[in-house]
């Protein structure tokens, strides 16, 4: 067993109690007139805001004040709620001492900001399938995707072949913890490993893998975690960056502004700045004092209820994927074959159905949200649907969370198996 995966097995005790979500009890227009309860099979895309989170944002907001610049005393409050947020993201993720954490806006914001920390003459090394906010930040001749084979044996061979190719110089491995396509879960213990024989840091895209299993930096031995607040139950506009603070700390600052400076001064021609340290350096302009908030609750109620959202969403998996099974012509997309470890996201095809048309229908006929096209992972999606012999371009996603019941899953497959029984 990887480290990460002992983890998951301690979680996986049998106690089940789950944190609520808000919105359990939405209802949506569906044809023919009515509604009908809404079953959210989309949270690979954003997840639901936890009661908890609610909560706490509701308490937060007659304080509401700018961070680190106020005197007053809601200020001071909001100073230290943000402050604390750090605290509960570094122990969310098990960073080391030292590491830094930067609130950022998402996965995206934050992978985008390493991409600029990196020195100069990094060697990045990265498998094709990532989605795009992993794939398409760096830049530079130094750059090296691989082509993600079929096996993870055959990828770490690969893994350990470019970077054996790499100049001499800093290196980076850059991966997903779970597939956005598949949810498979990457064996990152196992790449981190590849990478230190060759010297390289290792980045964690957390944004699908880090609402569904515990992360721990050390024991995994990954560099750097971006993940975002809205997959993890908090509303929208917050995530991190957290790792190593060198590299972070000797770029220029990602934006330039208030809050990103030590002191500015009047030089007459020109002005002197002295940047921040790290956070702050990457920090420019009013912080989202009450994102930060909302994403440290959210992950202080999942690191409180592993056990229960581990076993909750296995059980629901298993069901879907069973119940996918049986529906006529349809194919499960699958990186590393259909036994890998996932975390409850499943992508698929339907022979002879075009996959927008399916999510209209489920969507307009039977309340259901899924996700149609090809997830902002265009390479993994493209090839897995070739591999699959799929004429399509585009696939139906189905991903589940906290806010999913059983009732959700079973009208998803009774849906899709009445919709492909009246034919295309
Ligand atoms: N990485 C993965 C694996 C994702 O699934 C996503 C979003 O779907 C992202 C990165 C980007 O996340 P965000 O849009 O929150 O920046």
């Amino acid at each position: 067993l990887v480290p990460t995966q002992a983890r998951v097995e301690r979680a996986a005790a049998p106690e089940v109690a789950i944190p609520a979500v808000v919105g359990a009890d939405l209802t949506v227009p569906v044809l023919g007139g009515g509604s009908r309860e809404y079953a959210n099979l989309d949270h690979a895309a954003s997840a639901p805001c936890l009661a908890a989170v609610r909560q706490a944002v509701d308490q937060l907001l007659p304080f509401y004040a700018s961070v680190h610049r106020g005197a007053g005393y809601a200020s001071q409050v909001c100073t230290a709620v943000y402050e604390q947020a750090r605290q509960a993201l570094r122990a969310f993720v098990g960073a080391r001492r030292g590491d830094a954490v930067v609130v950022t806006r998402n996965t995206t914001d934050s992978l985008n900001l390493l991409a600029r920390a990196v020195p100069s003459g990094t060697s990045v090394v990265l498998f094709d399938t990532e989605h795009h906010a992993a794939l398409l930040p760096w830049r530079g001749p130094n750059v090296h995707r691989i082509a993600t084979p079929a096996a993870v044996d055959a990828a770490l061979a690969e893994l350990d072949r470019a970077l054996r190719a790499c100049p001499v110089g800093p290196r980076l491995v850059v991966v997903t913890g779970a597939s956005n396509v598949t949810g498979e879960v990457w064996p990152v213990a196992r790449v981190a490993e590849v990478a230190r024989r060759h010297g390289a840091r290792v980045a964690l895209d957390a944004a699908q893998l880090a609402p569904h299993r515990p992360i721990d930096m050390r024991e995994l031995d990954v560099d750097y975690v971006a993940l975002s607040g809205h997959k993890l139950y908090a509303p929208f506009g917050a995530g991190a960056l957290v790792g190593r603070a060198d590299w972070l700390q000797a770029a220029n600052p990602y934006l330039a502004g208030g809050g990103a400076t030590s002191q500015v001064t009047d030089l007459g021609d020109r002005l002197g700045v002295a940047w921040a340290r790290v956070p702050e350096r990457h920090e420019a302009g009013s912080p989202n004092v009450v994102g930060a908030h909302a994403l440290a609750v959210a992950v202080d109620e999942l690191g409180r209820n592993w056990a229960g959202v581990v076993h909750h969403e296995r059980a629901l998996t298993a069901r879907l994927r069973a119940g996918l099974a049986t529906v006529p012509g349809l194919t499960e997309l699958s990186l590393f074959g259909p036994d890998h470890d996932r975390v409850g996201v499943v992508s698929f095809t339907v022979a002879g159905h075009d996959a927008g048309l399916l999510a209209a229908a489920l969507s307009a006929e039977h309340g259901i949200g899924v996700r149609d096209g090809a997830f902002c992972a265009h390479v993994a999606t493209t090839r897995l649907l070739r591999r699959a012999g799929a004429g399509e371009k585009r696939a139906l996603r189905a991903s589940l969370g906290l806010g999913t019941t059983a009732e959700h899953v079973d009208r998803l497959v009774a849906a899709l198996r009445a919709l492909v029984s009246t034919g295309p």
